[in-house]
């Protein structure tokens, strides 16, 4: 059996009619869809087990806290971080990255660089925007090649001694460019920059190392791994994150408090103020199950055979596009659960649109 039709079946909404049609979602890039083992056991853990966590002392306080931590422990392997205190939870990339952005912009000097690339989501642009304007920091951008890839040779004139942190997407969310990530460190590093990864569209497609990928910072958001909304990942080498002061203050990020101070709690918690995403966190912990019991190479293969597909269907159409004047671009975008048929269905779709009164 191929992946999709193992894997369709576990999608409750793709049972779904859709303007008469059965559902055909390919928008997973903005948001996946979650299978019945992620639903089920967000509702366990509310029918069950739901406290706070950390700081309450009785069954259901310990159980949550457990839930909660667990998760932490398989993001860790899911990922190859080194330690589970690399691992903070935030509410998603945008919140992961604004943390990280926050932070270091509190110690930028008027001269200082932040370099970005020109295929960032503007999630990973406006954080640093904010942190570099009351500063005199300066944003530089790394340009592109002509087929969507970063200009290296601009890349490494660009790092320079004044270039404070290199922000740069892991898989580009318009282009589809898969970024050299480890190569791409190693450049920065040599320049003495810190490293920052937008994964939040690598994550649910690729088999993952931190190890392997050598950089200081990487977030990326639950919600399009399968997993829910409102959940997202910081993960910080443990140096770098030793060396950070908290954004937020509040609950779990202190060890102690007076009137007018207090002490830091140790990592991770110093990072994750507040409440935290509990039953999210248990989501998550579904989501990473079901996406280890596929196989990440399997995802992989399955994913780029589809892509392989869509290129060579519409790659026959777009001149017939452009002979009709359509301009505009519409993005379609895979998950697990997508099939052959589908892509055949994209394609008749996009072909009609030529012929459309
Ligand atoms: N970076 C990239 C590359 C993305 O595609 C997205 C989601 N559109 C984000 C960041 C922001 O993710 P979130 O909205 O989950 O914070």
């Amino acid at each position: 059996m191929t992946l999709d039709a193992q894997t369709r079946r576990d999608f409750p909404i793709l049972e779904r009619i859709v303007n008469g049609r059965p559902l055909v979602y390919l928008d997973s890039a903005a948001s996946s869809q979650k299978p019945r083992t992620v639903i089920e056991a967000m509702a366990r853990y509310y029918e069950t087990s739901h406290a706070n966590v950390h700081r309450s002392i009785h069954t259901l306080g310990e159980e949550a806290t457990e839930l909660y931590e667990m998760a932490r422990d398989r993001v860790q392997r899911f990922i190859g971080a080194a330690a589970r205190e690399e691992v903070v939870f935030t509410r998603g990339t945008t919140d992961a990255i604004s943390i990280v952005a926050e932070v270091i912009g509190r110690t930028l000097k008027p001269g200082d660089e932040i370099l970005v690339t020109d295929m960032e989501h503007h999630s990973n642009l406006v954080p640093w925007q904010v942190a570099a304007r009351d500063r005199g920091a300066r944003i530089r951008s790394v340009p592109l090649l002509g087929e969507g890839t970063l200009d290296l040779a601009a890349l490494d004139r660009l790092l320079t001694q004044r270039t404070r942190v290199f922000a740069f997407a892991h898989v580009s969310n318009v282009l589809g460019t898969i970024n050299p990530v480890a190569d791409l460190v190693a450049r920065a590093r040599r320049a003495g920059a810190v490293t920052l990864v937008d994964g939040a569209q690598a994550v649910p497609h690729l088999p993952l190392d931190m190890s392997v990928l050598g950089c200081d910072f990487y977030a990326f958001s639950a919600h399009k791994m399968l997993g829910p909304t409102g959940l997202g990942v910081l993960y910080g080498r443990r140096a770098r994150l030793e060396a950070l002061e908290p954004a937020r203050g509040g609950s779990e990020m202190i060890k102690e408090v007076w009137v007018d101070h207090a002490t830091w709690n140790d990592l991770p918690w110093r990072f994750e103020p507040g409440t935290p995403p509990i039953a999210e966190a248990v989501g998550l912990t579904a989501a990473i199950e079901y996406l280890e019991k596929l196989g990440m190479e399997r995802v992989r293969e399955h994913e780029q055979a589809l892509a392989v597909q869509t290129v060579e269907l519409l790659s026959a159409i777009p001149p017939l596009m452009r002979w009709c004047g359509v301009v505009g671009t519409s993005r379609a975008s895979f998950s697990v659960y997508n099939s052959s048929d589908e892509v055949s269905l994209l394609a008749h779709a996009v072909a009609s649109l030529g012929t459309a009164p």
